[in-house]
């Protein structure tokens, strides 16, 4: 059994080798820590050893975790909402967010924008659909650029960043990341400074940085194996 500290600096190791590899600074790649179905306790553990940016993909979990660490030395932590967002769940995201990496229709950005439309800008992500399946979550690369012009005209307590996508199991994962960065070129005709793309996770991390991935959202290759939901 290998400890945290060790599974995190070994996956640290690797996305500088990932990094090197294709002439990237690993400093300019931010590594989120997916914590979800993990108790409370180990963002906790994750934030004493250095780790800020942490992901969660439901919206109760992401409350109740926030809740049960208020108080404790947290200060400086970015949680980042990275799973399929419901409009009637926007404003309880927005609340506990910084950042989040799921916007993929007209209706989800303006209920985020709506829930705090003179707050604070919210740094948001595009999810872009990679498979061919139009039921999984993310606009169509075809859809993207009317999203973020509607996400940028519409909306302006979100700041877009860039795309956010998920690698099909069933295509090289190279591929896919390809054509999230020609989604992402897309935006940058509509917001030109929306640099970042969200992608790669435990096992596809190093051809997400050779796509041009800015921001990793890696959970078992550090966490370990995700305790059963049951
Ligand atoms: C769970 C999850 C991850 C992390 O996956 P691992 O394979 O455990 O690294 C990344 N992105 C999203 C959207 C997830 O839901």
């Amino acid at each position: 059994m290998t400890s945290l500290a060790e599974r995190l600096t070994a996956l640290d190791a690797r996305l500088a080798d990932a990094a090197r590899a294709v002439g990237r600074d690993p400093g300019e790649i931010t590594r989120i820590v997916v914590t979800k179905f993990h108790p409370a306790r180990l963002v906790t553990d994750l934030a004493a050893l250095g780790v800020r940016d942490v992901g969660e993909n439901r919206q109760q979990e992401l409350t109740a975790k926030r809740a049960e660490l208020e108080g404790s030395a947290l200060d400086g932590l970015r949680w980042h909402f990275i799973g399929q967002l419901q409009t009637k769940k926007a404003r309880a995201v927005r609340v506990a967010s910084d950042c989040v990496h799921s916007v993929d229709r007209d209706r989800v950005a303006d209920a985020l924008h709506a829930a705090d439309p003179e707050g604070a800008p919210l740094d948001v992500f595009l999810q872009v659909n990679l498979t061919a399946d139009p039921g999984r979550g993310g606009v169509s690369p075809s859809e993207v650029e009317a999203l973020a012009a509607h996400t940028a005209d519409r909306c302006p307590s979100l700041r877009v960043r860039g795309v956010m996508g998920v690698a099909p199991l069933d295509e090289a994962p190279g591929a896919a990341f390809a054509r999230l960065a020609a989604a992402g070129e897309t935006v940058r005709r509509v917001v030109p400074d929306a640099s970042w793309m969200s992608a790669g996770m435990s096992g596809d991390f190093a051809e997400a940085i050779a796509a041009g991935a800015t921001h990793l959202r890696i959970g078992t290759a550090i966490t370990g194996p995700r305790p059963d939901r049951g």
